[in-house]
């Protein structure tokens, strides 16, 4: 069963929380604390909702603390409206986020949409190649099973979205993927004001990818209708 770590201080929304996702078989763990839920989501834990503002820590300290050492889901609950501060927690690894006051159902889908693409069975069956794919003479892999990539050498951790993204435009070399497009591919599903979410992710993965971002060569940006993908593939 996959448990789900709710990282919540207000009891009247983890407790609607809870019990939709219990209704859907997950098992859910509530904790009030962004430090017990940090070590929660250590152990197990396949997806973290975490609210933003908690009595002991910040919940961008919580996501921070998280993704030192796991690449675990994140969806952020946030009752920040600015989509500043939106965009800011993508930037510290989060996956998705909720802006309070939120449907539970519209959390559920969520929370299935992004276990959908982080989980083992993203690469049985369906349409996604499992594989390796090497660009720029070895300087950029993709590995489908891993669902990470080597980057000169070294493994580089991406989030789910990230890779997703990636992976997406690199299956699609040359062609201009859409913002709305991307989300599709990513999230599996579309929503409006969602266009800006991945222009951050795209910065977060060229951080990640690119030997200097501003200048990227793996991603690049084709002003006024998307991403395309750069890289060369190299010989088998
Ligand atoms: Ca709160």
């Amino acid at each position: 069963m996959a448990r789900i770590v709710i990282i919540e201080d207000e009891p009247k929304i983890s407790k609607i929380v809870r019990s939709y996702l219990e209704a859907e078989g997950f098992e859910v763990w509530v904790t009030e604390s962004g430090r017990e839920g940090a070590e929660w989501a250590r152990r197990d834990t396949s997806l973290v909702i975490l609210d933003l503002m908690l009595p002991d820590l910040p919940g961008e300290e919580v996501c921070r603390l998280i993704r030192q050492d796991s690449t675990v889901p994140i969806i952020m609950l946030t009752a920040k409206s600015s989509e500043e501060e939106r965009i800011r927690g993508l930037g510290l690894g989060a996956d998705d986020y909720v802006v309070k006051p939120f449907s539970p159902r519209e959390l559920v889908l969520r929370v299935k949409a992004v276990l959908k693409r982080s989980g083992p069975e993203r690469t049985a069956g369906d349409r996604e190649p499992s594989g390796t794919r090497s660009y720029n003479r070895g300087s950029l892999v993709i590995r489908d099973a891993e669902h990470d990539v080597i980057v000169n050498g070294k493994v580089v951790f991406l989030t789910p979205v990230e890779f997703k993204a990636l992976a997406s435009l690199a299956r699609n070399p040359g062609r201009v993927l859409s913002r709305s497009q991307l989300i599709d591919l990513v999230y599996g599903y579309s929503f409006e004001g969602y266009d800006r979410t991945v222009d951050a992710h795209i910065k977060n993965l060229r951080r990640k990818i690119e030997p200097e971002p501003r200048e990227p060569i793996f991603v690049q940006t084709v002003y006024g209708l998307g991403y395309r993908f750069s890289g060369t593939p190299d010989a088998d």
